[in-house]
Parts: structure tokens; C-alpha cells; sequence
């Protein structure tokens, strides 16, 4: 059987990073058994719909670079791919669920809803549950009241007395009791579908083969199984998948420590591929010691039977921070750059040494990218290659006894500085022993004062590949500057 999978979004919101975990699962599924990953918009909860969260949350999915085959704005032979466009599919089928008596229409009000619930409640009953009134209203009756337009819901007729059970991939056996499962709305009074009514319908129609998703969703699977049976369809294969938890708190994700969108953390300098490869073991591993994954890889190595058996696994912040770095490390300076370009140009971010070539900032990357952690880090470890920095005079002195001597270290380098032709760091550091011996300077002192005067800082790469970049006349008019501010 060909393998279909897919991803249902629901535009009431930001899509979570969590999301995209998922999506990553069932797109790296598709790819490695050549199926197809779907998208399908649910957007049938009107009250919980966000104005254009549906553009948005696609947007984002392209953005971690996960495509899909089938779905909004590309189509398929199986659409439409947006619910709120297939109203009357759902219509057909809960009038066919009515016709064999697995549906009924219930023309209760909130009022009996409401105070049925409170007396359920009052009584001590463990789970509150619809008490089938209109199951015992007559064909007439039904009749004279659809006449009369009174407003209805089609329920589902959960029958007592039958155990569900399904298998899941991951979590096993799952059985559960009729009696446990009240008697779900299918179609709201508004004539949309609920979730569990469209969900079945669509996974049916459009022929998906496995589902994976949040294990939120484990106590929904019974209520579709029913659905299934009631149909008379073959229900798909279901893996769930763990919750996301923020690490050491045991709880979901919170923005306390973080972020918890699924752009934000682009828009703050996470590369896509570095995030996709931190979600990659957010509930499953390989069984060995490698980490580092990329998407190829893990298509090949992803299987169900490594999908983690747990409730929750951890996010750890820490981790995904080193991730990226260590992807920020490996990438060609030329990539790197070029990453940072669009990453600025997309998110409106004003960019240090824009007006300076490229073979430059290529140069100052293969310096700094050590340090960064982040693409945003760019800015702050990059801005004295590109201007002169504003020194703060305690800095100056902080490494020698006094300004005087602050003054004659820069002084003597200056002049010395001045002498040397071949401007490069390997000459330059000898140079620059030659002096410290000469007048007796600590390397510490000496070389402490310099980066600080040529950069305002001090914690920077090594002090002599820096001149050598910015250069013996930057050099020189940086050392000028700071011994006139002292
Ligand atoms: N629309 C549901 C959601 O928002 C889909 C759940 C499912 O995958 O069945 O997550
Ligand atoms: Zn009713």
C-alpha cells in the first residue's frame, strides 16, 4: 500500500516548534517509503479561527524547508485540502451515518445541555455524557422539527457494551470501553464538522496510510475508530508521537525560557537544519552515539520502532544552542555569509559592514563564526572589523599599572607599527615579541591594551590575524584614537 501521510494544521494560532517536530516526522516518513506528505487545513472551529494563520503557518513549514506533495497551493487529486471547501462532503457522509442509525440528530438546547452536565456532575458521575434524549424522538417528530428549522447537531450513537481497541505503532495496545465515549457532536449547529467528524472523513478519502501526531490526540483515536466502523472503513496505522516538555520542569514549552513559535526561533538566528536536527531526537533516537543527522540521514535511519515510548521527552534550550553553533562552525564562511544576508533581509534586520565586499566579511566569518552561536551574533562579534569601535578608557587600563603606562604601551606599538611593511599575522607577532622584550612589557599588558584599543573588547580572536584584516592604516588610526582618549 502506498504510504500517504499528513499534517492538519489548525490556523488558530502560531504554529509551535513542536509542530514542526511532527511535521519533520511525517515528511521524513513519506520520504523514505516514496509516499506522499499532505498537507489539510482544519479550520472547521470558527470560533478559534485566526485571520490569516494559514498563511503563516504555511509559510513557516517552508521555511524549515519541509515541502509537501499534496495540499493547499499545490494541489493534488484528492482536494480540496482546506476543510471550510468541503462542507458538503461531510453533509453526504453525516447523512449516511443517519440513514444506517449510527447518527441522529439532537435538537436540545444549551439549556438542557448545561444543566444535564451540572446534575451528571451533582450525581458524582466520573464522565459526563449526552443521555441519547433525541435518540428516542420519533421519525415524526425528527420530521416536524427539521420543518420548523429548529436548530440541531448530528450525533454519533456510541453504542454501550463494545470494547474499542487499536494498535498503536508506538504506545501499543490501546483498548477502551463504549461506555466511556459520549455520544460526540458531528456537525455543529453552524453545519460545520467537528474535528473528529472531518478528520475521519478526509483520512479516509484522501487515502492517508499512516498517522502520526502528538499523543494529545490518543484519547480522540477511539472516537475515530468508531467512526471507521460506523462507516465501514479500514482504519489507517497509528504511531503517536511524545509530548514536548521545556526541560527540567516537566511541563510544555513556555516562553519563560524561550521561545515556543516555530518562527521565532528563525527570526533569532537558528539556522533551519541545526533546529531540524535538534527535533529529529525530540522522541526518537538512532540506539547509537551520533547526533549530528542530516535530513538525508535521517530519512534513512528514521523508523517507527525508535519512536521513543514516553510521555514526554525534553527540550533542551542548551543543547539547541550548542547545535547551532556547531552547524554555524561547519559551514563554509561563504555559505555562512550568504545565510546571513537572507536571514537579515527577511526579517528586516539591519546588518553591520553591508557596504563593505563580500571577500571581507567572508574573511571576518572564517575569524568569528567559532564564537557564534547564533546568527544574530554576527552584529555584536563583527562591528569593529567593520568601524571603529568606541573604547571605554577603564577597559584601556584595566591590564596595566596605570595610564601612564597604558599610554606608553600603545605609543611604542604605534611607532612600531608604523615601521612594519609586511602586514601580515605571522610577521606581526614576532614584530611585536621583538617589542615586548625590547621594553619590557608582559605579553598580557601589552597585548590585553592593543586588542582593546583596536577592537573595545576583551574577549575577541587571536589580536594579530585582526590587524592583519582591518589593515595597517585602520590599525594605526585605532591606536591614535585610544591613546588620545586617555
Ligand atoms: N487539526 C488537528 C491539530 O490541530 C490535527 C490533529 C490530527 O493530526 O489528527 O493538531
Ligand atoms: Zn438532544
Amino acid at each position: 500500500m502506498a504510504v500517504r501521510v499528513r499534517m492538519a494544521p489548525s490556523p488558530t494560532g502560531e504554529y509551535h516548534i513542536g509542530h514542526i517536530r511532527t511535521v519533520l516526522y511525517n515528511w521524513a516518513f513519506a520520504k523514505k517509503h516514496k509516499g506522499k506528505f499532505i498537507i489539510r487545513i482544519e479550520d472547521t472551529d470558527r470560533e478559534r479561527y485566526v485571520e490569516g494563520a494559514v498563511e503563516r503557518i504555511l509559510e513557516v513549514i517552508k521555511l524549515y524547508g519541509l515541502d509537501w506533495d499534496e495540499g493547499p497551493s499545490k494541489g493534488g487529486d484528492f482536494g480540496p485540502y482546506i476543510q471550510s471547501e468541503r462542507l458538503e462532503i461531510y453533509k453526504e457522509h453525516a447523512n449516511k451515518l443517519i440513514e444506517s442509525g449510527d447518527g441522529y440528530y439532537c435538537f436540545c438546547t444549551k439549556g438542557r445541555l448545561d444543566s444535564l452536565r451540572r446534575s451528571q456532575r451533582e450525581s458524582g458521575a466520573a464522565i459526563t455524557k449526552y443521555d441519547k434524549h433525541c435518540l428516542r424522538l420519533s421519525k415524526k417528530e425528527v420530521k416536524a422539527k427539521l420543518e420548523s428549522e429548529t436548530p440541531y447537531v448530528i450525533r454519533l450513537n456510541v453504542r454501550s457494551g463494545e470494547e474499542i481497541s487499536f494498535y498503536d505503532e508506538v504506545y501499543g495496545e490501546i483498548i477502551v470501553r463504549s461506555e466511556d465515549i459520549d455520544d460526540q457532536v458531528l456537525i455543529k449547529s453552524d453545519g460545520f464538522p467537528t474535528y473528529h467528524m472531518a478528520v475521519v472523513v478526509d483520512d479516509h478519502l484522501m487515502e492517508i496510510s499512516h498517522i502520526l501526531r502528538g499523543m494529545d490526540w490518543i484519547p480522540s483515536t477511539p472516537k475515530h475508530i468508531l467512526l471507521y466502523k460506523a462507516f465501514g472503513w479500514n482504519p489507517p496505522t497509528y504511531a503517536h508521537l511524545p509530548n514536548i516538555k521545556e526541560l527540567g520542569e516537566g511541563k510544555k514549552l513556555s516562553k519563560r525560557y524561550g521561545s515556543v513559535f516555530a518562527l521565532d526561533f528563525l527570526q533569532e538566528g537558528y539556522l533551519a537544519d541545526a533546529v531540524l536536527n535538534f527535533l529529529m531526537f525530540l522522541g526518537w533516537n538512532p540506539g547509537t552515539e551520533k547526533e549530528i543527522y542530516s535530513l538525508e540521514e535521517f530519512i534513512n535511519d528514521f523508523s517507527l520502532d525508535n519512536v521513543n515510548k514516553t510521555d514526554l521527552v525534553s527540550f533542551d534550550r542548551q543543547k539547541l544552542l550548542w547545535m547551532n553553533g556547531y552547524y554555524i562552525r561547519n559551514m563554509s564562511s561563504a555559505d555562512l555569509l550568504q545565510k546571513i544576508k537572507e536571514w537579515a533581509a527577511y526579517f528586516s534586520i539591519d546588518l553591520v559592514g553591508t557596504d563593505y565586499p563580500n571577500e571581507y566579511s567572508i574573511k571576518v566569518l572564517d575569524q568569528i563564526k567559532e564564537r557564534m552561536r547564533l546568527l544574530k551574533d554576527f552584529n555584536d562579534l563583527a562591528s569593529y572589523y567593520f568601524k571603529i569601535p568606541d573604547v571605554p578608557p577603564e577597559l584601556l587600563t584595566k591590564y596595566t599599572k596605570g595610564r601612564a603606562r597604558a599610554i606608553s604601551i600603545l605609543k611604542d606599538f604605534k611607532s612600531h607599527y608604523e615601521q612594519i611593511s609586511d602586514w601580515d599575522s605571522n610577521n606581526l607577532e614576532v614584530r611585536s615579541r621583538e617589542l615586548l622584550k625590547a621594553e619590557e612589557y608582559s605579553p598580557k599588558e601589552a597585548f590585553m591594551t592593543l586588542r582593546v584599543a583596536v577592537t573595545g573588547q576583551d574577549a575577541t580572536p587571536p589580536l594579530f590575524d585582526i590587524l592583519e584584516l582591518i589593515g595597517k592604516k585602520d590599525t594605526i588610526v585605532r591606536l591614535d584614537k585610544a591613546i588620545k582618549s586617555l
